[in-house]
């Protein structure tokens, strides 16, 4: 038997996906490249943008037909769209026989056991794992960052257990993982709610002493949480990668407030300063919304001067669009027109690439260490320990190997280069 699974949005989906999949294999089920013929048609899906729920709407619409062909197999949704109410979901799309909010896909795995237990018998054999996974450790959110969907879909935040972690990474390791992406909304509360109170720096100290795991990466850290302790423990864990994604969200303190991050632009600047100085080689990644509700030109231009000044090593922007139950949803006008929207959406884009330009032109000539996650058209590609993407020929079968590469070109968004 046989599941088809279609994953949007963020790193938690992934990582959620990524679970259940191995939860259905367990069970015997082997994946199937595509929806029609599949006995399990899973749906992750995602509303944090209304590019990615419009994405899911019209994947759901186009597994009807499906379902009227096959009406024995079984279709689910998970993830963000489904909230505690599920009545008008049902009501969109009668054909879907499952709805589980984020990571509650428990309901799903029983359904796919009788199944199993009905069909022949089989035997698991474990898949092996790319050599790069993700790994939550913290669920959920208690911001309330006035535009965000997530704490109302993920719920409050809940920590694993340091002992359970180790164990998934051990296990991953064991299956030819080389590469763990600690997964959060905010990673930097960690542990907060466990009993004897562990921090990110310690679950980073303890996982850097995994075997045959070679880095460690983690995402996505908040302004107002991230201490000095754990930008200390990045420069000093062998195993820790240098790179941190640290969104700003908006350049203008006003507007800071209105979407309640907490911090101002002054104490951002600051915290970028500190991990700069502390690890020179950092590369920080952001998020920035543009077109927030009363965001003026002038508050929009202190965006864009902050990405001058601080010369992010990536940009994730997003165009504001209101999230149903939010905040700003019910309280917040939304009056910057779509087209003024696009207009600092474009502005931003084209400074970024013209910033990362010139950040990967300064690694020409250099050598870096690149973690073989695949081939391209017969062209192996990874990463750098600062996120940066590589490609580059070589006979051998390279997938999951480090190699050091001397970098012979630069792009903005990639390098190229030879195997030294
Ligand atoms: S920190 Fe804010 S933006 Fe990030 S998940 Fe929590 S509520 Fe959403």
């Amino acid at each position: 038997m046989n599941y088809y699974m279609w994953t949007v949005g963020c790193q938690m989906n992934v990582a959620d996906s990524r679970s259940l999949a191995d939860g259905l294999e367990r069970l015997g089920y082997v994946v199937a490249a595509k929806a029609e013929g599949a006995d399990i048609i899973v749906l992750n899906s995602c509303v944090v943008r209304q590019s990615a729920e419009n994405r899911v709407a019209s994947k759901l619409g186009a597994l009807k037909t499906i379902k009227k062909l096959r009406p024995h197999s079984t279709v689910a949704l998970m993830g963000c769209m489904v909230g505690a109410d599920v009545f008008e979901l049902h009501e969109r799309f009668p054909h879907v026989d499952m709805f589980m909010s984020p990571q509650s896909f428990k309901p799903l795995l029983d359904v796919a056991e009788k199944r199993m237990a009905r069909a022949t018998s089989f035997e698991y054999t474990a898949s092996a794992m790319p050599p790069t996974a993700y790994v939550p450790i913290i669920g959920g959110c208690d911001n309330f960052c006035t535009y965000c969907i997530v704490p109302y879909r993920r719920g409050r935040e809940k920590s694993r257990l340091v002992s359970e972690i180790v164990r998934e990474v051990e296990s991953l390791v064991a299956r030819g993982s080389k590469e763990v992406t600690l997964l959060g909304q905010n990673v930097d509360s960690y542990g907060h709610d466990l009993p004897d109170k562990p921090d990110l720096a310690d679950l980073l100290e303890t996982l850097n002493n995994v075997d045959g795991l070679a880095r460690l990466r983690f995402l996505t850290s908040h302004p107002k949480d991230m201490s000095n302790g754990l930008i200390g423990s990045i420069a000093r864990l062998a195993k820790v990668c240098e790179h941190i994604s640290l969104p700003f969200q908006a350049g203008d303190d006003e507007i800071l407030v209105a979407m309640h991050r907490g911090y101002t632009i002054d104490q951002y600047r600051n915290l970028v300063e500190r991990i700069r100085n502390v690890i020179p080689s950092a590369a920080i990644s952001t998020d920035l919304i543009v077109g927030f509700p009363g965001e003026t030109d002038s508050q929009f231009e202190k965006s864009y001067a902050l990405l001058e000044e601080l010369k992010f090593d990536m940009v994730h922007v997003a165009m504001y669009s209101p999230r149903p139950e939010t905040y700003a949803a019910r309280k917040l006008i939304n009056d910057v027109p779509p087209d003024v929207k696009k207009e600092r959406l474009d502005r931003v884009e084209v400074l970024q690439e013209k910033i990362v330009t010139g950040i990967s032109a300064k690694l020409l000539g250099t050598t870096v260490e690149v973690l073989v996650e695949g081939s391209k058209k017969g062209r192996w590609y990874g990463r750098t320990r600062t996120d940066k993407l590589v490609f580059f020929d070589d006979e051998r079968d390279l997938l999951g190997h480090l190699v050091e590469i001397e970098v012979k070109k630069t792009g903005p968004w990639s390098l190229q280069g030879t195997v030294i």
